[in-house]
């Protein structure tokens, strides 16, 4: 098929509405590519979509529409329409759906390739207004720099009108200046530190070009990113562009400031602190090659990149690449499809990789690249057990004596000391002490979480949030309300109890309004900005604390409850991950674990640093269970606002299996969701199970294709469940 059609043929577009077919359109005057970003109508509106290739035809040709215009952007590369493709059909998510995730970036269609910017000009004012100051107190102190209309009006604090009327007297200069500027280009040919043997070698392993995945694991602090900073170096030098995805977390400023350092110049960075003009930006300039590098999170991959050459994804188990809304996919293993397509190489790297990953490894199907020691002096933490049942501690405290005593050592060191806890807020349930009653949320079935500092109760499900009552809702009983069990705030108060002479401080999402603030005052921690540290997993994600010496885990056993097929994992990799940011300068770390059950095997295996007997045995556990990797699951969740009709169509479902039956697949269930009602949906949940080579797609579509959602009832399908919830 051509790849350009004239005036008047008919093309087939995927527009971004949730549509699950391609419409015919006449191509406009002066035609357009396959592959174009256009306008097209739909109904009263206009919509954007993508040529997709030849119309149908099939529809009455009088009534077929013309495309209203072509947008100045390069055309939908082959290799993109080819990985949403896939990537939609393997995530059962309709292609309207997956082109959405691919055109996030606003103002994709304004046509001109000109902007008004505003900077200093040299015109009297007539008459001066204390607004009018404003605007030029900002020009003043910014000096040469230029603004958008919008970016001048709010730094100033003034309407627009102000600033249009200075450029008027010409106080303020109006100019049209190009939007979308390149990135400064990166210079991989600056020197890189001086690598170790084992980086050295590991890099060497790394240079290669085309498609392939490897992990690269290596414990923290052992040089994983100065040694993938490398290969993205040899990417760069290549002239192809280079992708690095991050948890959206451990995208902090200390990691560009590396890129800076490395290659002259910052990345492009594509995360929810971005602007929106910035992204426009990125969007456009990684379609045209004008950026070399973007550093991520997870939808980076959805970018249009010209020619993508080396994916990195980094801290490649971490749960947060799994996208829990809207289409659910796993960026990690989306990466490897996409790679697999463009010719790229994949490098997964973490200090505890997913099991998925180590098996991929071990079955050969992915390489695998070790980093054994880390980097310097520095060496992994002394990771001991405090046995719970000898210590002797009141009900309502948690900081064992003998965790007490190593952090008063700390104190006295002037080095820092971590508290974790994976627990928000200060209780996590609040239990009326006269009749019993447990405060729950009104639109799920969670308990109300008391946030102390917020003087508010929480709901983890909805982030519905109350005043804290005085009086039980229950029995009206006043004052009997108590806070059960610790959450981080609380651990701030018992620590301050403790040493009230420390500077105690608690690092919770949730204590910070926007996570550039949470940032920034991460970093000052690092620096020395506190003596004691209580945090939740967010500490556990990527960055350094150089004066960090000890961590003390609250509750080691609190990931191992629960029916999550991935407990064991998960506990295990946020321990090591905890203790992995102890010692990471020259001073020798220690970790000490809290727990009931020191003989836990996942306890022992985390103690004594065997690795590989943990993933053998979490290995075999699975494969016996014919549980993911080594089978395939899907998981569906029903919901609705009467729980009657959901669960019926879950039996109903449940009943006409015949099309997972001929994959061998199996269903479970229908249950309520481990949360059965989330904002006032009651959810129910199924659960599907086939053996690993089954095509469980097509058989999951063929047997939803009867489904006729009625009224407001939803059904989600999930890939590869993450998490249960
Ligand atoms: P990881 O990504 O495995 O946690 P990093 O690459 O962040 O490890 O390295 C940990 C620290 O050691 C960083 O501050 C890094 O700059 C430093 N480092 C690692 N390798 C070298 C090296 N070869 N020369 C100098 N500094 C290094
Ligand atoms: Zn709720």
């Amino acid at each position: 098929m051509s790849g350009f059609f004239h005036e008047g043929d008919l093309v087939g577009v995927v527009t971004t509405q949730p549509l699950d077919r391609m419409l015919d359109y006449k191509a406009p005057e002066g035609g357009c590519h396959l592959g174009a970003f256009v306008e097209v109508p739909l109904g009263p509106r206009k919509v954007l979509g993508v040529v997709w290739g030849a119309g149908r035809g099939d529809y009455d040709r009088s009534k077929i529409r013309s495309v209203i215009r072509v947008l100045d952007v390069p055309p939908m590369r082959a290799e993109m329409k080819d990985f949403l493709t896939r990537a939609g059909a393997y995530t059962l998510t309709p292609l309207s759906l997956m082109v959405r995730l691919a055109t996030r970036s606003p103002g994709l269609g304004d046509p001109p390739a000109m902007r008004k910017i505003f900077r200093m000009g040299t015109g009297q004012v007539d008459r001066m207004t204390p607004a009018r100051e404003k605007v030029l107190a900002v020009l003043e102190e910014f000096g040469g720099l230029s603004f958008t209309l919008k970016e001048l009006a709010e730094q100033a604090g003034v309407g627009p009108s102000v600033v249009k009327g200075l450029a008027a007297q010409g106080a303020v200069r109006e100019e049209d200046s190009p939007r979308d500027l390149p990135f400064t280009p990166l210079d991989p040919s600056r020197p890189g530190k001086q690598l170790t043997e084992d980086q050295a070698a590991a890099v060497a392993a790394l240079d290669r070009d085309g498609y392939s995945t490897t992990l690269l694991k290596g414990v923290t602090g052992s040089g994983k990113t100065e040694v993938y900073l490398e290969a993205v170096a040899a990417c760069l030098r290549r002239g192809r562009q280079a992708l690095v995805l991050l948890p959206e977390i451990a995208l902090t400023s200390e990691f560009l400031t590396r890129v800076e350092q490395r290659f002259g110049a910052r990345p492009a960075e594509w995360h929810s602190g971005v602007t929106m003009t910035e992204r426009r930006r990125v969007w456009r300039m990684v379609a045209d090659g004008g950026a070399e590098l973007v550093v991520g999170a997870r939808s980076a991959l959805f970018l249009p990149y010209r020619d993508l050459g080396l994916i990195v994804v980094d801290e490649e188990h971490d749960s947060s690449y799994k996208q829990e809304e809207g289409v659910l996919y796993n960026a990690r293993d989306m990466t490897v499809l996409r790679a697999s397509l463009c010719g790229a190489q994949v490098v997964l790297a973490s200090a505890t990789p997913s099991l998925e990953t180590w098996a991929n490894a071990e079955a050969g199907k992915y390489s695998r690249v070790e980093l054994t020691s880390r980097f310097g002096e520095a060496v992994l933490p002394e990771m001991r057990a405090i046995d719970m049942r000898n210590e002797e501690l009141p009900g309502s405290r948690w900081v064992s004596p003998s965790l007490q005593k190593e952090i008063a050592k700390r104190i006295e060191l002037g080095e820092q000391s971590l508290v974790f806890l994976n627990r928000r807020g200060y209780a996590p349930m609040t239990l009326c002490r006269a009749c019993g009653h447990q405060i729950v949320c009104e639109h799920c079935d969670a308990r109300m979480v008391e946030h102390r500092f917020l003087k508010r109760l929480m709901c983890h499900q909805c982030g519905e949030t109350k005043p804290m009552p005085t009086a039980c809702p229950s029995c009206e009983a006043e004052d009997r309300l108590a806070p059960i069990g610790p959450g981080v705030e609380r651990m701030g108060e018992e620590l301050a109890e403790l040493f009230p002479d420390a500077r105690v401080v608690v690092l919770s999402s949730d204590l910070y309004g926007t996570s550039r603030e949470l940032k920034a005052h991460i970093e000052a921690i690092a620096e020395g900005g506190a003596d004691i540290i209580i945090g939740t997993q967010l500490v556990a994600k990527g960055h350094n604390f150089p004066h960090l010496t000890l961590v003390g885990v609250i509750d080691a056993d609190l990931g191992l409850q629960g029916s999550d097929l991935r407990a064991a994992e998960k506990t295990f990799q946020l321990m090591r991950q905890v203790a992995g940011r102890a010692g990471r300068a020259e001073k020798r770390g220690a970790a000490l674990l809290q727990t009931f059950q020191p003989e836990h095997p996942v306890i022992t295996s985390i103690l004594n640093g065997d690795e590989e007997a943990f993933w053998r045995a979490e290995a075999a556990e699975r494969e016996q269970a014919g549980m993911p990797p080594y089978g395939r699951m899907a998981g569906v969740i029903l919901s609705g606002p009467e729980v009657g009709p959901v669960f019926d169509l879950g039996n109903a479902l449940a009943r006409n299996d015949a099309a997972l039956k001929r994959v061998g697949a199996q269903v479970y269930g229908p249950a309520p969701a481990p949360v059965a009602r989330i904002r006032g949906r009651h959810r129910v949940r199924l659960l599907v199970k086939a053996p690993k080579g089954a095509a469980l797609q097509a058989a999951i579509a063929e047997w939803i294709r009867p489904v006729r959602l009625k009224g407001d009832l939803r059904l989600q399908i999930d890939i590869d469940p993450q998490s249960f919830f």
